[in-house]
């Protein structure tokens, strides 16, 4: 172990240099990689956590930059994928810890074989959906996690032990009805990402360091901007559908997911059966109809007003579409259902 590079954090008596060696052997599991996933990869990363496994669908974009911390304006150019330029940044900032990023949209059907073998999942995704997903592989598992959210100034995280603690479905048995604000309606500043992915990290590092009574046990929420802090000691629901009853209806859910929205004017396709696209010869296709970018990664095809940002595995993001069938319709003709 090089312990100069960690002398500071050493000196730290509840880490110490057991505490590091440990650290350098942990697995963490890190769900996005936006503004929370970004700061939670950094601070990991620079701890020497030994082994971090990132997952993203998105590629890099200039409107990114403002608050995820890896990134940096040539990425946003090559649209790198984020899980990939997550990977790049990180091994150059220290390279005992091995960095997987993959490129993948997390759902029921692979969220259980990316998050077996790992201590800990941390919660970087954005949206409620995938949250109850996590929470339900997370508790199927025993694996802790930690949610954290982030929107304009205000962030809220809670730290969830399987068996000991609440869980998310405790605290939500269903999902807040209506439209929600998100930082696609009412922005986010990159303090109050700073700030909950500051908690959920030092939560993180308790539970690899094996010191669980130092975990802060409550629901926090910070309004950095208004300085107003709260905290609650939720319990545990024992007539809960998650941990109670043990039914996983995120996880064991059938049917198709096959389209869903992401961001204000974005729809995500996914192939309805897995497939491999050789996007070199689609780009080729494509090139009469419209205008055609290829990348190590992806391909980027502008056509009716539209642009797809296509990936190998046949995933496809529209933008620009008035709807999702019309965002389908596009699929359909020109990468083929
Ligand atoms: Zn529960």
């Amino acid at each position: 172990m090089n312990s100069e590079k960690y002398s500071r954090q050493i000196l730290f008596p509840p880490i110490g240099a057991q505490g590091q060696a440990k650290l350098l052997d942990s697995r963490v599991l890190i769900l996005g990689c936006g503004a929370l996933g970004t700061a939670q990869a950094n601070a990991l990363a620079r701890a020497g956590v030994g082994k971090l496994r990132i997952v993203d669908r998105d590629f890099v974009e200039e409107s990114n930059l403002q608050r995820q911390i890896l990134f940096d304006e040539a990425d946003a150019r090559a649209r790198l994928p984020k899980a990939i330029a997550a990977q790049r940044k990180l091994k150059q900032i220290n390279s005992d810890v091995q960095v997987e990023g993959v490129v993948e949209d997390v759902d029921h059907r692979n969220i259980d074989e990316l998050a077996r073998g790992f201590q800990v999942i941390l919660d970087a995704t954005d949206n409620f959906e995938a949250r109850y997903l996590l929470n339900d592989v997370a508790v199927k598992l025993a694996l802790p996690w930690i949610y954290g959210a982030v929107v304009a100034s205000y962030a809220t995280t809670m730290t969830i032990l399987p068996g000991s603690t609440p869980c998310l479905a405790c605290l939500f048995p269903v999902p807040p009805e209506g439209a929600y604000e998100t930082c696609d309606t009412v922005g986010v500043i990159a303090p109050a990402v700073a700030w909950v992915a500051a908690v959920q990290v030092t939560e993180a590092l308790k539970i690899l360091l094996d010191r669980p009574q130092e975990l802060h046990g409550a629901l926090l929420a910070y309004d950095i901007w208004k300085n107003q802090y709260h905290q609650v000691r939720p319990r545990r629901d024992p007539g809960c559908r998650v941990c109670g009853a043990r039914e996983f209806a995120y996880l064991n859910r059938t049917g198709p997911t096959h389209t869903r929205l992401c961001g204000r004017d974005s729809v995500q396709i996914h192939a309805a059966v897995p497939r491999r696209l050789d996007l070199a010869e689609l780009a080729a296709r494509l090139q009469p109809f419209g205008r055609v970018r290829l990348t190590e990664f992806l391909l980027i095809f502008a056509v009716e007003g539209c642009e797809l940002t296509i990936f190998p595995n046949g995933r496809a993001v529209v933008k620009g579409a008035p709807d999702p069938a019309a965002a389908r319709g596009l699929y359909a003709k020109y990468i083929g259902a």
